[in-house]
């Protein structure tokens, strides 16, 4: 009996696989990092046939690692980076454009706009979003608008839209599903998330022809078999999620007032509200968690665009370091920045601001400043950047927070975790799986065969590896949150008229 489960995560840096066992331990793994592409300033792009190849690649690598075969892969489940936007020929499935990246702030001046015009409230009424260049729907305009002859394609039916998931399913199917799931739907900013379909007035206010739409499913469920011909098994694609939203169901945050950070290439904080969503006009999104069945969850989330990115920065832009776990060992040099704080606005900010104009900033700096200040200050960044989210949500529900689950590559960093127990005076958790994006989407697609039965049976695989207490008294973090604040008014509106 074939007892494997392949997660695909697709990344905005690198496209993983990781197989995990019924028992949701890992297997085997593989990753690549793929080029980005920044055709001018604050643009950000992807190459879909690079998604693609470099997805299907680390598939085959991992499973070779195994030694098993496809037919031992008994369902795959797919989780990606969101709001990244591609068009396609639907006949001979050629791009149009570029991926168009959720960082890229391209269409900052229309978002603007939007605002201006008054949009802001219905976009957050229909879809929990708001106007910003971060989600789908702004891009897709940008590319019927720039690319030539692409409208009047689309308009007869002949090319198909999709974030990354959905990319990556019409190819697995070998285009024969053009399908996407509710969570990431939810981040197109042309999806009702109260009726759960496509909104016509969203479709108007961005031209977007309804024949370019994927058909929107649960999360968890049969979205379609892989084409013998392009893995060697028709294996059912029984799960997929936003990498955030997978993230969520693979930290076991099932239950309303639970949360979890993810340390990525950006920072995101989701709590998960149950089954209505919670609409605030806070600088929080409301976004779709999952849909199991016909139970739909939703969450509340801060997204912080720049977070193990700012370390990336600091390792191939000023060459700091060599590797990002060395950032951990030269903050650890220093006992505090010596009052140096970064503000890694390289891409505008995100909640709670919503300012693509915003830019980075680095202040404090004096004669006595050095190289492991300034590291350690990108790490604390992470860390200010993500408790001004946990504030936040506190504000907004009303109940204070627990604890933080968290996860994401950088979540590696032992001294980042410490010093956000202390910021945000509450235990910080890493299970011991800090794949949780991955799991997350290989426990939904476990839940579409019927591997697992519930949640809950998804939630016993989960386990706890480190907690970290706070050490801090409340004046210690007010007098560095305040300095933080502070630091971040002067990052705000910066490029503007550029
Ligand atoms: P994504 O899925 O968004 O591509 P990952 O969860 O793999 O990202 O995290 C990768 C990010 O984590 C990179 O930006 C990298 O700089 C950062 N990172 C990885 N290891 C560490 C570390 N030990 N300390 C700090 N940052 C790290």
């Amino acid at each position: 009996m074939p007892n494997y489960l392949m997660a695909l995560d697709q990344g905005t840096t690198s496209s993983r696989c990781i197989l995990f066992d019924a028992n949701g331990n890992i297997v085997a793994s593989a990753a690549h990092e793929f080029p980005q592409y920044f055709p001018r300033e604050g643009w950000v792009e992807h190459d879909p046939m690079e998604i693609w190849s470099s997805q299907i690649g680390v598939a085959s690598e991992a499973l070779l690692k195994t030694g098993a075969t496809w037919r031992d892969v008994r369902a795959i489940g797919i989780t990606n980076q969101r709001e990244t936007t591609i068009v396609w020929d639907k006949k001979t499935g050629a791009p149009v454009y570029r991926a168009i990246v959720w960082q890229c702030r391209r269409t900052a001046e229309r978002c603007e706009e939007l605002r201006e015009k008054g949009y802001a409230d219905k976009i957050r009424e229909k879809t929990g979003l708001l106007p910003d260049p971060y989600f789908s729907a702004t891009k897709l305009e940008w590319i019927f608008k720039n690319v030539p002859g692409a409208l009047d394609r689309a308009k007869r039916g002949e090319l198909c839209f999709g974030t990354v998931d959905c990319w990556l399913l019409w190819k697995l199917t070998g285009g024969r599903v053009h399908a996407t799931d509710v969570s990431n739907a939810s981040r197109t900013m042309l999806f009702n998330i109260r009726t759960l379909d496509w909104d016509e007035e969203l479709l108007d206010l961005f031209g977007v022809p309804r024949s370019v739409l994927p058909t929107v499913l649960p999360s968890s469920g049969l979205f379609g078999y892989a084409d013998p011909d392009v893995l060697g098994a028709g294996i059912p694609i029984t799960g997929v999620a936003g990498d955030q939203q997978a993230a969520l169901f693979g930290e076991g945050c099932h239950t309303p007032g639970t949360l979890k950070n993810t340390y990525g290439t950006g920072g995101f904080l989701l709590l998960n509200t149950g089954e209505s969503p919670v609409f605030q006009d806070k600088g929080l999104v409301t976004t779709v968690a999952w849909q199991i069945g016909d139970r739909v969850k939703y969450a509340i989330e801060g997204s912080v665009f720049v977070c193990g990115s700012a370390i990336q920065w600091l390792r191939d832009q000023l060459g700091l370091i060599k590797n990002a776990a060395e950032s951990e060992k030269l903050a650890r040099k220093v006992e505090d920045t010596g009052g140096v704080y970064l503000v890694p606005a390289f891409t505008g900010l995100g909640a709670p601001y919503w300012d693509p104009t915003a830019r980075g900033l680095l202040i404090g700096i004096t004669r006595a400043t050095n190289r492991n200040h300034i590291v350690r200050a990108t790490l604390e960044s992470m860390a200010y950047q993500t408790d001004e989210m946990i504030r936040l949500m506190e504000t907004v529900t009303g109940n204070a927070i627990p604890e933080l689950k968290v996860d994401g590559g950088a979540s590696a960093n032992r001294f980042l975790l410490e010093f956000q127990a202390d910021l945000s005076g509450i235990p910080v958790v890493r299970p011991a799986c800090i794949e949780s994006t991955a799991f997350g989407a290989a426990a939904l697609a476990g839940i579409g065969i019927g591997l697992y039965k519930s949640e809950k049976e998804v939630a016993q695989l989960i386990s706890e590896d480190t907690r970290i207490e706070p050490t801090k008294d409340a004046a210690w973090r007010k007098e560095k949150t305040d300095a933080w604040e502070r630091a971040v008014k002067r990052s705000l509106s910066w490029s503007y008229g550029k």
